[in-house]
């Protein structure tokens, strides 16, 4: 059970059933909530500092991914985005605007509590200068963008580097082949789902003891990649 969990969220969804059940979930958690039914309003509350945001993708007066660029222009407080559409373009759309996460409705509210915790952890890590992992057997300095492997400096490409920083951020977390392509190009990059698949073997050379089998990267037959190294105790 964690203690002293006390970040602010904003609830933006104009359906009162489903922002006062969430609302009820984040609560009981200990979180403090704050609810928006319009973009205006919510456009109001955010000259409050927010620890991280629940965004609806259909709001009454303004879309949601309009609003969340509009955030995104002054914060890079974590968003979740609430979506009816469950197309795979549209979620890597939203993930290309800037949100951190989304879920698709109808959803469960424990799930919603599970993304919201995973987010926090994520962007109080993404803080930190150094990530290590198993023990210190890979480490990634943030700052000067360098990766250890026992001790010794890797040399990774900006893409290399761009993806493992990616994965490493969030262990276990399933990326497919397209969000790995949006998060190495950039989203209007036309790039091939299968240039990744080159990028991870030359990562895997790289990072891996043993490349044909990697403890680090791991592949997720039909779907993408997953980073499975153990994050180290601070
Ligand atoms: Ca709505």
């Amino acid at each position: 059970m964690d203690t002293g969990q006390k970040e602010s969220i904003l609830i933006v969804e104009d359906e009162g059933k489903i922002s006062e059940i969430v609302r009820a979930y984040l609560e009981k958690e200990g979180f403090r909530v704050k609810v928006a039914d319009t973009a205006e309003q919510a456009l109001g509350l955010l000259k409050e500092m927010f620890d991280l945001i629940i965004l609806d993708l259909m709001l009454p007066d303004m879309q949601g991914e309009e609003l969340c660029q509009v955030i995104r222009e002054g914060s890079d407080v974590p968003v979740i985005m609430l979506t009816a559409k469950s197309g795979e373009e549209e979620r890597i759309r939203g993930l290309g605007i800037g949100a951190d996460d989304y879920v698709v409705k109808p959803f469960s509210p424990r799930e919603l509590v599970a993304r919201v915790k995973a987010q926090l952890r994520r962007s109080g890590r993404v803080k930190k200068k150094l990530l290590s992992y198993n023990g210190g057997e890979l480490k990634i300095d943030l700052i000067n963008r360098e990766v250890f492997r026992e001790g010794g400096l890797i040399v990774l490409t900006p893409t290399e580097f761009k993806i493992l920083m990616s994965l490493a951020d969030q262990p276990g977390r399933v990326f497919s082949r397209e969000q790995l392509v949006t998060i190495a190009q950039g989203y209007d990059f036309e790039g091939y789902d299968r240039t990744i698949d080159a990028h991870v073997k030359n990562l895997r050379h790289k990072i891996e003891k043993d490349s044909r089998s990697p403890e680090f990267i791991r592949t997720v037959y039909g779907i993408g990649y997953k980073f499975t190294g153990t994050p180290d105790e601070d």
